[in-house]
């Protein structure tokens, strides 16, 4: 199947399996269990992950404009395959060749789902400051700790944790380590946060206690490279995480023109009045910019090499245009905007997230600084 085929695909199952269902499943936060089955059977939850191990083998750039087209139509969806995916791409790219075959034709066709665990109640951004432990233990390690705010925490089986391994390493990241992890004895999902929005998708706390595995669990086999591991799958997330801000922003674009032309003031459509064609001129050009940032980061990661500038770039701009936008179509909608029965009031309590999860924005601008000052070192 061709590039096109596959986006005709979503397009159409986007169209028949999701839209008609997306208020109901997203206002009384259900676990979208048939959509989910969908998206396995198009090859979603193996997009990025090669042929070679059963997925799709899709360039990171097709791959953005799949998640645009989803998160148009409802963003928690993208969350499903995002986190999982980034966990796939930490075993592709620095796994063992047995962690690889263990583990990856099973993601790829959605038999085994999951995602990242990295957050702790005290600690997110500032992920050195994590405590969940992995004790050598004979021959494998002996795991404890909580993990919290975990998309897929309920429904997924198969979670990338980053974990301490030598709590007093100097410097910290050297103590840092990756395990990819299956529920089961000292493994479980812990309570399920109640959110804003980004409903359907479970966030959930996983609670570790004397959680014990073999050492083949340590991603890459060594210890010491769980962060760099997990930083570098995340720039993955964020070109998930901009192209989703990119879907949303074009929803609640769309959702301003649908309004502006459809209601009258003084005679005629809100649309002819200036005031809202600045409003709407301005939410279409920051869709296309944070669309352009957005493709020409998933082209950088698709040439190689790390791409945390242009990931962080694109993740700020379009995470941020997805916030304005829907600020803006509310507003646009007058009291409707308000109401649960138009699709923007989703959009706003949806597009929040996005200047969160993979990095907040200030963290993007911190990433992005550091490389500016690194590329152009004087
Ligand atoms: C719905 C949802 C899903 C999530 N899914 C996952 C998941 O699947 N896996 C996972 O591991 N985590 C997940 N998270 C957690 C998310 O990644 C963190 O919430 C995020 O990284 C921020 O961390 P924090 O909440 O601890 O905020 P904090 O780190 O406490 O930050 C609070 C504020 O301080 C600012 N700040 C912190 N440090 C600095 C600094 N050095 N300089 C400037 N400003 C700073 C931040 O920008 C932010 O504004 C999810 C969160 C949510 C809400």
């Amino acid at each position: 199947m061709s590039d096109t085929d596959i986006l005709d695909a979503v397009d159409r199952f986007l169209d028949r399996e999701v839209r008609p269902h997306v208020t109901r499943l997203e206002h009384d936060d259900i676990w979208p269990e048939e959509i989910v089955a969908g998206m396995a059977e198009l090859g979603l939850f193996g997009a990025t992950i090669s042929p070679n191990h059963g997925g799709l083998g899709l360039p990171a750039a097709t791959y953005a404009r799949i998640v645009e087209r989803v998160a148009r139509v409802w963003m928690s969806l993208a969350g499903i395959f995002n986190s999982h995916l980034i966990a796939a791409a930490m075993v592709e790219r620095f796994g063992t060749e047995a962690q690889k075959r263990a583990f990856l034709p099973e993601m790829a066709s959605g038999a085994k789902r999951g995602g990242l665990a990295l957050t702790e109640p005290d600690c997110g951004t500032d992920l050195q400051a994590i405590r969940m432990r992995a004790v050598r233990d004979g021959d494998g390690y002996l795991l404890n700790g909580t993990k919290t705010w975990i998309s897929n925490g309920l429904h997924g089986q198969v979670f990338a944790v980053l974990v301490k391994t030598d709590p007093n390493a100097d410097p910290v990241h050297r103590g840092m380590s990756a395990f990819l992890l299956e529920k089961g004895p000292g493994f479980a999902a812990g309570r399920k946060f109640e959110k804003l929005g980004y409903k359907g998708i479970d966030s959930a706390e996983l609670i570790f206690e004397d959680h014990r595995v073999g050492a083949e669990r340590l991603i890459g086999g060594v210890e010491g490279k769980g962060l760099p591991h997990t930083l570098a799958a995340l720039e993955l997330g964020r070109i998930n995480v901009a192209a989703r801000g990119v879907g949303v922003a074009q929803a609640a674009l769309d959702e301003a023109h649908r309004n502006s032309q459809n209601r009258k003031t003084v005679g005629k459509p809100i649309s002819e009045h200036q005031a809202s064609q600045i409003k709407l001129a301005d939410m279409a050009t920051r869709t296309e910019a944070a669309r352009l940032l957005t493709n020409a980061a998933a082209e950088a990661y698709d040439r190689g090499g790390r791409t945390s500038l242009e990931t962080s770039m694109a993740k700020l701009f379009a995470s941020e245009a997805a916030v304005e936008n829907s600020l803006e179509a509310m507003r646009v909608h007058g009291g409707y905007g308000y109401s649960k029965e138009f699709p923007v009031e989703r959009l706003y309590r949806d597009a929040p997230l996005l200047v969160i999860g993979e990095g907040t924005s200030e963290v993007q601008r911190l990433v992005i600084a550091r490389q500016l000052i690194e590329r152009n070192s004087v």
